[in-house]
């Protein structure tokens, strides 16, 4: 081969390594560590580690864990006073740290790779509120469609699609609609959120008499306010109760 044509072909391997990289990085992508973990190439044993699983005790709606003991009369901050629509709602892991880095990296930089290790601590840290649970199919909470279109993926459906897989349930993507397009709640307070989502959605359960008991699925869980909304909607089209599960709490 003539000193050109290596030239060329060094060149397109190096930028072929380097697209490789992007795709699917070895290296921990939250502090550049390059010994990675067992699980995961792009993310070392302590970032691995530092994830945060839920644990007892919480609220027994709303699942916001509590720090220390828990007295009998004890009153959750987020929902003593707030009408919420879903029989109770439990999340796999805290809303920080690696956590967050990779719901955004997904959402927000397009970061595939960090799909697996959602959906691992996803289904590990939801298997448990499953047992003996009684649900029918398990349904994403929807992005508008423009909004879908945009981000090129729904971080809910791919969530609520892994653990119907897992759990042999159905995945019904299309029974809950966002019909009218909503701002970020990221910087709203509750009754704003309320406001932001009257309407938002529209349901339409499958004809069949079994699907009463619905699986509610979306990322992250802050106030609950969503979660609500969508439940409320169920609801109002039949569902007798909704189970709402997220990978992450705030
Ligand atoms: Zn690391
Ligand atoms: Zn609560």
């Amino acid at each position: 081969m003539r000193g050109a044509d290596q030239a060329i072909v060094g060149r397109l391997r190096r930028l072929l390594r380097s697209a490789a990289d992007l795709v699917w990085p070895r290296q921990c992508q939250i502090c550049g560590e390059t010994r990675f973990c067992e699980r995961f190439a792009f993310l070392c044993d302590g970032c691995f580690a530092s994830v945060s699983p839920i644990v007892p005790p919480w609220c027994e709606r709303c699942g916001l864990p509590f720090s220390g003991l828990v007295g009998e009369n004890a009153s959750c901050p987020n929902c003593h006073d707030a009408v919420l629509e879903f029989e109770r709602a439990r999340a796999a892991v805290r809303f920080r740290g690696v956590v967050r880095r990779a719901i955004h990296g997904l959402k927000y930089r397009n970061e595939l790779f960090w799909i697996p290790a959602l959906e691992a601590w996803f289904l590990e840290g939801v298997a448990h509120h499953l047992e003996g649970e009684r649900v029918e199919i398990v349904v994403p909470v929807p992005l508008h469609p423009v909004r879908e279109r945009q981000r090129g993926l729904n971080q809910a459906a791919l969530l609520a699609r892994a653990l119907a897989r897992a759990r042999g349930l159905p995945f019904a993507p299309h029974v809950l609609e966002r019909v009218r397009p909503t701002e970020t709640q990221t910087c709203l307070d509750r009754e704003e959120r309320q406001r932001n989502l009257r309407a938002a959605f529209r349901a339409r359960l499958p004809k069949t008499a079994a699907v009463r008991r619905v699986l509610l699925v979306d990322d992250v869980l802050t106030t609950g306010s969503t979660l609500s909304e969508c439940a409320a909607t169920l609801r109002a089209a039949g569902a007798e109760a909704v189970l709402a599960l997220t990978l992450a709490r705030g």
